[in-house]
């Protein structure tokens, strides 16, 4: 990435709305905007202007006086990027926005590439990594939950949490280091086990924050749930229930649901992305290639689910076909609903059918689908079984594969010393561990990140941001 070249983009989405932004950052911001921007008031320019002002006038293309424009100036580094930026708002819509852009090419400008005043801010010490990727966290964020827990890390909570740790292991290091490489200098030796509760505490801080990881995307990003069940069981009724409208037809002949339905309802605070609600069923002679395909694709799916409703008519004997499907669904996050409980089925009939089936799901939950008010109760048992029900939105959390992995790392080193010093292999043994520690941490804060990293977490934002 260039600094020296000032780029440009459309901040806003493309398409019809109110008004569209186009932002400038860098050194030539001034310079360019002054070539397509006239002030309403002649006495007023560009050049002129504070940093944190508003000038109203009209852009220009090729000496036409096109649309009436709103510039807002920020002044290096007050600004989001830490550079020169004039953001100018034009008329929504891709027309305007267009020839603005077409404009400011003219002038000089350089297309910004994705996230590249993002990037820019990070290059520039405006924003941590940690920091911009929660920018983009809060800009996917499926539900005001997961957009509270970004915002919590665009306040820079896990970069405290992770710096923290990190001092601590700062000092332990340094204790080590002294110990080893100075023995005659009568360096205090840590107290046994001081060490090890050291390392133990840093470790359990990492464990909770790597444990917390699956609901916290859950929240931000949603979550891929499949529906299984044998024809007639009531999936469209309980993809209904979801929808809350008449999504999927329901009929009472079987195998009727055929084709894959996908679809995104939110349920409570989590947003479902729904795949597939063709009846799942022992395709034998009978059975025909759509519904075998919508079988086919049923499976596949599942392996990528992060929730998977497996439904069953409450107190009916268990099918082959039950079977089957209750076996698929073994070390899965699965619910298994027994749907159907308004026909109150009898009660050791629905005893034996629930002792049956707990050992594939990690959770039963009896319900009425046709009831509009199971849609809480469902609400509460998936918030429960995918562990959101108890998220702190305020407290640090990681927020991207990439900082999982280098999370888990540090944590995987961490337990590497600890183990080193329980089988009593001495202090040098424990130092490479934390040597170790400490890199896969600075990595995840970004302290170290090289070109290939910032490349990685930049490839993925939206050009414009
Ligand atoms: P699918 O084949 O699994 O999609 O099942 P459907 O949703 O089409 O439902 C099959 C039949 O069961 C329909 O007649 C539904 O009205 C009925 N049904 C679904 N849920 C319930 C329920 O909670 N209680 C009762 N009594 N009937 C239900």
């Amino acid at each position: 990435m260039e600094l020296e070249k000032t780029v440009c983009a459309l901040a806003t989405p493309p398409g019809p709305g109110g008004i569209a932004v186009v932002r400038v950052s860098g050194p030539q911001a001034y310079e360019a905007v002054e070539k397509v921007f006239r002030p309403l008031h002649r006495e007023r320019s560009v050049r002129a202007a504070h940093g944190y002002t508003a000038l109203l006038g009209h852009f220009v293309l090729r000496g036409q006086e096109l649309d009436e424009t709103i510039a807002l100036f920020f002044r290096a580094p007050h600004s989001y990027t830490g550079e020169d930026v004039i953001e100018l708002s034009v008329h929504g819509g891709s027309a305007m926005a267009e020839s603005l852009l077409e404009a400011l090419y003219l002038a000089g400008c350089a297309p910004a590439g994705p996230g590249e005043f993002t990037r820019r801010a990070v290059v520039n010490g405006r924003l941590s990594l940690t920091q911009a990727e929660a920018v983009m966290e809060i800009i996917a964020a499926g539900s005001r939950q997961g957009a509270a827990l970004a915002k919590t890390a665009l306040d820079g909570a896990l970069a405290k949490t992770i710096g923290g740790i990190r001092e601590r292991l700062q000092t332990l290091s340094a204790h080590l280091t002294a110990w080893i490489d100075y023995p005659e200098e009568d360096v205090p030796e840590l107290a046994p086990g001081e060490l090890t509760a050291a390392l133990g505490a840093a470790k359990a801080q990492l464990d909770a924050l790597i444990a917390g990881y699956g609901a916290g995307a859950v929240l931000r990003r949603g979550v891929d749930c499949v529906l299984l069940g044998r024809p007639n069981v009531g999936k469209s009724t309980l993809l209904n229930l979801l929808a809350g409208f008449d999504r999927a037809i329901v009929t009472p002949v079987a195998g009727t649901t055929r084709d894959v339905v996908e679809q995104a309802v939110q349920l409570g605070d989590i947003r479902l992305n729904l795949f597939d609600t063709a009846g799942v069923r022992d395709v034998g002679a009978q059975g025909d290639a759509v519904e075998a395909e919508g079988i086919r694709r049923s499976w596949n799916k599942l392996d990528e689910a992060g929730l998977v409703l497996a439904v069953f008519e409450a107190g009916a004997p268990l099918t082959e076909d039950d079977k089957a499907i209750a076996a698929r669904c073994a070390g899965r996050p699965a619910l298994a609903v027994l749907n159907k409980q308004d026909l109150q089925p009898p009660p050791n009939a629905l005893a034996a059918q629930e002792q049956a089936l707990r050992p594939y799901f990690r959770a039963l939950l009896p319900l009425t689908a046709k009831d509009p008010a199971s849609r809480d109760v469902l609400a509460g048992a998936v918030a429960r079984l995918l562990g959101t029900a108890h998220v702190d939105t305020g407290a640090a959390a990681l927020c991207s594969a990439r900082q999982l992995a280098a999370a888990t790392a540090a944590r995987d080193a961490l337990a590497a010393a600890i183990e080193s010093q329980r089988q009593g292999l001495g202090p040098d043994a424990a130092g490479v561990c934390l040597a170790d520690a400490q890199r896969a941490l600075a990595e995840l804060t970004g302290e170290d990140a090289g070109e290939a990293t910032l490349d990685e977490v930049f490839s993925t934002f939206c050009v414009g941001k």
